[in-house]
C-alpha cells in the first residue's frame, strides 16, 4: 500500500525538508580535513535542535548516530565516529534526516573533502547527481514506478566513464515511500528489473526518496562486521545522492532543495510545484 498525502500533509513533509537542506548546508561546510565524522553528527544534532526537529537515523534498527557518513569506498550507513578523520582527497556521502510532527525527510549528497581531487571521482559524483534529477524529472503524472528507475538507470547508462569500462549501479539498496516513516513502500530499484513489473502509478500525493548509489567498478556490495557500513566488494569509490520528492498536481515538488527543486527540474524541462510554505 503506498500512503498518498494531501496538500497539508505535503507542507508538512515540506518543512522536514527543509531542515534535512540545513543539515546538508551545516555538515558540507563542516567537511573539511581534519574533522571526524563524528563532528559532522554533531553539527546535525545541533541543527536538528534549533528547528525543533527529532532525528529518524538515530536508534532506527539500532543506528547509533543522527547522520550517515560514509567514505571514500563506504557506500551507504557509514557510522559517524572520532576515529574517522577526513582527509585532503576523500569524498564523503552525507545522508541526514529530520522529523516535523511526524512526518519525515531524507536526504543524502556527496562531497569533496579539500581538493585536487582525480576527474573522475568528480564525474562519479556527477553523474550520481544528475541521474537522481534525471529519475526526479520522470516523477510526473501517467508514469510508473519503473520510469524513474529506467530515467536513473539511462542517465548512468550514457555517461562515458573517464578511464573506460562502467559504473556500478548499486542493486542492495535503493530508494523508498516516506511520510509517517521514513522507510515505506514502495521500493524503488535505481535500474529496471523486468520481473519485478513497472510498479504503482505515480498520482497526486505520491511520496519517493529517490537515491542512486554508484560506483568507479562494481554494482556489489557488503556489510562490515559492525553490521551497518555498506562496502562496495571490489573497493572501488562510490557516490550517493538523494531527494525526498513529492508528486503534487502542479508536478513535483523536491521537498529537500531549499529551492523546491526548481533551478534543475528547469533543466530537464519540467516546472517544480510551488513551494506550500512560500
Ligand atoms: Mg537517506
Ligand atoms: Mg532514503
Amino acid at each position: 500500500m503506498v500512503q498518498i498525502k494531501t496538500p497539508e500533509q505535503i507542507a508538512k513533509m515540506r518543512e522536514a525538508g527543509l531542515v534535512v537542506a540545513a543539515i546538508h548546508a551545516a555538515t558540507r561546510e563542516a567537511a573539511v580535513p581534519g574533522a571526524t565524522t563524528r563532528d559532522l553528527d554533531q553539527v546535525a544534532r545541533k541543527v536538528l535542535a534549533e528547528h525543533d526537529a527529532k532525528p529518524n537515523f538515530l536508534g532506527y534498527g539500532g543506528f547509533p548516530a543522527t547522520i550517515c557518513t560514509s567514505v571514500n569506498e563506504v557506500v551507504v550507513h557509514g557510522i559517524p565516529s572520532d576515529e574517522v578523520v577526513l582527509k585532503d582527497g576523500d569524498i564523503i556521502s552525507i545522508d541526514c534526516g529530520a522529523i516535523i510532527d511526524g512526518w519525515h525527510g531524507d536526504a543524502a549528497f556527496t562531497a569533496f573533502v579539500g581538493s585536487g581531487h582525480a576527474p573522475e571521482l568528480l564525474e562519479l559524483s556527477r553523474v550520481t547527481e544528475e541521474s537522481m534529477w534525471a529519475g526526479i524529472a520522470a516523477m510526473k503524472q501517467g508514469n510508473r514506478l519503473v520510469d524513474v528507475s529506467r530515467a536513473i538507470e539511462t542517465y548512468i547508462r550514457r555517461q562515458p566513464k573517464p578511464g573506460g569500462g562502467r559504473y556500478g549501479i548499486i542493486e542492495d539498496y535503493g530508494g523508498h515511500g516516506i511520510g509517517t516513516e521514513m522507510h515505506m513502500d514502495p521500493h524503488l530499484l535505481n535500474y529496471v528489473d523486468r520481473r519485478r513489473g513497472k510498479g504503482p502509478k505515480l498520482v497526486t500525493g505520491f511520496c519517493l526518496a529517490i537515491e542512486p548509489m554508484v560506483s568507479l567498478g562494481t554494482p556489489g556490495t557488503e556489510v562490515l562486521s559492525d553490521d551497518w557500513t555498506v562496502i562496495t566488494t571490489d573497493g572501488t569509490w562510490s557516490s550517493h545522492w538523494e531527494h525526498s520528492v513529492a508528486l503534487t498536481d502542479e508536478g513535483p515538488l523536491v521537498l529537500t532543495a531549499p529551492d523546491g527543486g526548481r533551478a534543475k527540474l528547469a533543466e530537464h524541462g519540467v516546472t517544480a510545484a510551488p513551494d506550500p510554505l512560500a
